[in-house]
């Protein structure tokens, strides 16, 4: 029993190294794509549903590894673990400005939509920094707006809604990601500065089983607080009729594009689009 014992440990921590090694080469494999600029931003438009016209495009992280796309979940989470998604964060956002001052020139009116990682507003003078980074591209800084996930952080930590109040001052807008999932509540809604929530994906696709209720609802309740509705992950002609017939005008998803890199963004913005 002592003998099969001491196997099932030397097992065990083989399999314990195995882990540790793994994510050791995940964590060094993250830092040499930011090292070399390896992680791009891509972007999807919102669509205005009733006049059919671009709004915004939202940046979404894209890492291209050996041909291989690997999903933003991932490596955001792993970023954040190791202390780099800022660096991360702003290597990409340099390069979308860039992109986006060029779309600007065929849309004037366009807005960009970037995600955030709520632990980023506790680094400092972060709303600063994001003003000086978007006005040294010659842009006016209410073209930009930040996105973010509910989280326990914004609850936790004073100096997020700090951070917060900061880049509203700013005329940067914030938007509320997937609203209805999590952590949501009135009191956080009413406490913190958002202008815009993004009614999540899993309340589109309620509608589709004919479900309208959660949709109608937050869309009343966005209507009597004043805030700007986006329906994201819409991908049916039905969606988004049901959506429409609802009130909501923004609507992001599949049904008009899929997220892009800034080449293919630039040509699909030049185009006309029927819908
Ligand atoms: P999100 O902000 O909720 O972004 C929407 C996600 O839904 C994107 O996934 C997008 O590609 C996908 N999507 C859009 N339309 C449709 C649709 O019609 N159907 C379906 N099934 N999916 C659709 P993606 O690009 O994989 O990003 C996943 C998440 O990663 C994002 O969710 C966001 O929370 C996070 N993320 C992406 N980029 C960044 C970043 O730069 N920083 C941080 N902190 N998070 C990021
Ligand atoms: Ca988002
Ligand atoms: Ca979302
Ligand atoms: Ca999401």
């Amino acid at each position: 029993a002592k003998q099969q014992g001491r196997d099932g440990l030397c097992v065990y921590r083989q399999e314990m190294s195995a882990a540790a090694d793994e994510r050791l080469s995940q964590e060094q494999a993250l830092r040499s794509a930011v090292a070399n600029d390896e992680i791009r931003p891509w972007f999807q438009p919102v669509v205005d549903a009733v006049t059919g016209q671009v709004v915004s495009l939202e940046m979404l992280a894209r890492w291209s590894l050996n041909g291989h796309m690997i999903p933003p979940l991932t490596f955001i989470q792993l970023a954040e673990e190791i202390g780099l998604i800022g660096t991360l964060w702003e290597q990409m956002l340099r390069r979308a400005l860039v992109d986006f001052c060029a779309f600007r020139l065929l849309q004037p009116a366009l807005k960009l939509q970037v995600n955030l990682s709520a632990l980023q507003l506790l680094e400092v003078n972060f709303a600063a920094r994001l003003q000086a980074l978007i006005a040294g591209h010659g842009l006016p800084v209410d073209s930009v707006s930040i996105e973010i996930t509910e989280s326990a952080t914004l609850d936790e930590l004073p100096l997020a809604g700090q951070t917060l109040a900061e880049l509203v001052g700013l005329g940067i807008g914030l938007h509320l990601d997937d609203f209805g999932t999590g952590y949501s509540s009135m009191a956080r809604l009413c406490a913190l500065p958002f202008d815009t929530l993004k009614l999540d994906r899993s309340f589109v696709q309620l509608l589709g089983a004919g479900d309208d209720t959660l949709a109608r609802t937050v869309y009343d309740m966005a209507q009597g607080m004043g805030l700007a509705l986006i329906a994201e992950g819409v991908e049916t002609v039905e969606e988004c009729r049901q959506l429409r017939a609802i009130g909501y005008r923004q609507i992001q998803g599949y049904l008009f594009a899929r997220p892009m890199d800034g080449v293919a963004m630039l040509a699909w913005l030049g185009e006309t689009h029927d819908w």
